[in-house]
């Protein structure tokens, strides 16, 4: 059925033989991916660690408040945990040993983060948080997009589902 829509040109894949070859390109655009989110992430961070220190509410800098200081934790936590798993994906990919399954694991774990990072430093820039003066919303938006292409969260799901199982759920 797939050789009826495409077939890919020995002048454009030449080592791939069927489906394999553009597929495998998806994984390396996912890989990408996995380590381009973390940059969006961290944007977030900054952008919120910034603001807080300087939003003065109820006569002190919102940042010195311990609600807002466990969002800033939890979002660097979150990062760093990232950074980890794409460079654990980049050093396993130089070994050979990297494959689509690990970077399902990192593509779909980085944009769930990525994005709830997103929505925790657009709260706690507040109403600020959604206009164009802050690059947070932007990201937001971005993030919810990459959430969905280069397989959706839940494919991903199912993808490490069936790593993990040996029974797939796509059906
Ligand atoms: C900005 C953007 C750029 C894109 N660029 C490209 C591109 O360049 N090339 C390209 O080919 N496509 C591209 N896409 C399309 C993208 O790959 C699809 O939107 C994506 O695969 C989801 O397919 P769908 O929209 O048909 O949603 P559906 O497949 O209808 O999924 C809807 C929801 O149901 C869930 N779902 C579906 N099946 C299951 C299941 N078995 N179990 C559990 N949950 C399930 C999904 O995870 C999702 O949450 C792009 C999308 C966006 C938003």
């Amino acid at each position: 059925m797939f050789q009826d829509v495409f077939v890919p040109d020995a002048n454009v894949l030449p080592n791939g033989k069927g489906l394999k070859a553009p597929l495998g390109c998806l994984t390396q655009a996912r890989f990408g991916i996995a380590f381009g989110v973390v940059g969006a992430a961290m944007a977030c961070f900054e952008t919120a660690t910034e603001y807080a220190k300087r939003r003065i509410m109820f006569g002190k800098p919102i940042g010195s408040y311990q609600l807002v200081q466990e969002q800033l934790a939890w979002m660097l936590t979150e990062i760093v945990k990232a950074q980890l798993l794409s460079i654990q994906c980049g050093r396993m990919k130089e070994a050979g040993t990297c494959g689509p399954e690990q970077v399902s694991m990192a593509k779909r774990n980085n944009c769930e983060i990525a994005l709830e990072i997103a929505r925790r430093a657009r709260d706690i820039l507040g109403a600020n948080g959604i206009t164009s003066e802050y690059p947070v919303m932007r990201h937001m938006c971005n993030l919810e997009s990459v959430k969905t292409y280069e397989g959706t969260h839940n494919i991903h799901t199912l993808v490490l589902g069936e790593a993990i199982t040996g029974l797939a759920a796509y059906r």
